[in-house]
Order: C-alpha cells, then sequence, then structure tokens
C-alpha cells in the first residue's frame, strides 16, 4: 500500500469514526469518502458501516464508474451520490453523507435551515437547502442533491438525511456536524417563538469563497 493510498485510508476511517461518534450516524448507515487526486476514483466506506471497529482495510477502492479495485467488503451503495460531486466540483475533495436526526426532520418536512447563525454563510456558504427527492442508490439522488446545493457545501436530501462536501476531511466533518447543530438550533428556537434569520453579508461570503467553498475550478 503506498503511502498515500494508507493516507487516504486513514482519512476516510477518521472522518467516519468521527461522525459516528458525534451521533451523526448509527451503525450500517451514512458514508464517507474522499477522492484520489488526478484520478476519476475515490476511496469510501463499506456497505453497512460498522463505525466503532472499522480499519483502513474495510475502506474501498472503487473507479468513479463503481468498478470496484479493492477485495474485501462491498462498496455503499450510495457511491453514486459521492461520484456526482467529485465529478461537478473538482475542489471538492471529500464527502460525508449522514442521516443526523434533526436535520433528516426537517428533510421529512422538506423545510431548509435559513441563515440563522453566521457561522452558517462562513463554512457552508449560505442555508441548508433542500433537494427534490430523489430514489436512494442511484444516481438520481445525485443529480437532485447537485441542482439544489448551488454554490453551498451542504444540502438535505428530501426524506433522507444529509449531504455535505469539503476541501479537506476536517472541513466535511465540521460542516455534517454544523449542519446537525444548525437543524437543532432552528427547530428549538421555532417551538419559542418565529426564529429570525439573518443576512448573509459579503465579509461572511469572502471568508467562504476563499477558505471554505468548494464550488467552481
Ligand atoms: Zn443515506
Amino acid at each position: 500500500m503506498s503511502n498515500l493510498e494508507d493516507h487516504l485510508r486513514m482519512d476516510v476511517v477518521n472522518g467516519a469514526k468521527a461522525i459516528f461518534h458525534k451521533g451523526l450516524v448509527d451503525v450500517g448507515e451514512g458514508n464517507v469518502s474522499t477522492r484520489i487526486p488526478k484520478e476519476e476514483e475515490l476511496f469510501i466506506t463499506p456497505t453497512f458501516s460498522q463505525y466503532e471497529t472499522m480499519t483502513k482495510d474495510d475502506v474501498v477502492h472503487l473507479k468513479f464508474d463503481g468498478t470496484q479495485l479493492s477485495k474485501g467488503r462491498r462498496a455503499s451503495t450510495e457511491y453514486r451520490l459521492h461520484v456526482a460531486i467529485y465529478k461537478a466540483r473538482p475542489k471538492a475533495k471529500c464527502v460525508i453523507h449522514t442521516h443526523s436526526p434533526y436535520a433528516t426532520m426537517l428533510s421529512v418536512v422538506r423545510k431548509k435551515i435559513p441563515v440563522i447563525l453566521e457561522e452558517m454563510v462562513v463554512f457552508l456558504g449560505g442555508p441548508g437547502n433542500i433537494s427534490e427527492f430523489g430514489r436512494a442508490h442511484t444516481y438520481d439522488i445525485g443529480e437532485k442533491a447537485l441542482k439544489s446545493l448551488g454554490k453551498t457545501n451542504a444540502i438535505l436530501l428530501a426524506n433522507h438525511g444529509v449531504l455535505v462536501c469539503g476541501r479537506t476531511m476536517e472541513h466535511a466533518v465540521k460542516m455534517a456536524e454544523l449542519v446537525e447543530k444548525m437543524a437543532m438550533i432552528y427547530w428549538g428556537s421555532s417551538q419559542i417563538a418565529e426564529p429570525v434569520i439573518i443576512s448573509e453579508e459579503s465579509r461572511l461570503k469572502k471568508d467562504f469563497d476563499s477558505n471554505f467553498s468548494t464550488y467552481g475550478k
């Protein structure tokens, strides 16, 4: 195993364990991937992920067309969702898909997370929009996600969960956590009164564009 492969596999394992320990996924759901620089290939968590015991040998090496290049575990069937993002966004190095509870609740009632705190603009690039419903395990869901993603890094997948992409695994983990936290704060504050939406100031947008955006070349 080359140093690069080793590093990328560990990145996937670390991202996967991070979202599991944050309660954003349960055993057997969600997936984490990283693309291989300059190749149309990725490393992705296996189907039915066992987060606690996962090692780098469980991570699956896959071509964008779905051809499996590693032996052993089979790839997550939701790899097409990840490939759709990588193909459209050269700057996206890592993709995480979760079923985190508060964000998924909002996805079920098809409510987006409006901009309620400034950090949403800095890290996510704006609101957590909601995609049209796409069939899981098909390219359909990836295309629908991409359409609603706009220039942001995060999307609520209708009646399904969350998708985020980042320039690094650390960014992607941060975004997956942030979407869930914002969904919880939005839901909680809605119980007290109507949440006040704030504006997406250009200074915050600038910060996003230079540090976290995955949109564009
Ligand atoms: Zn899913």
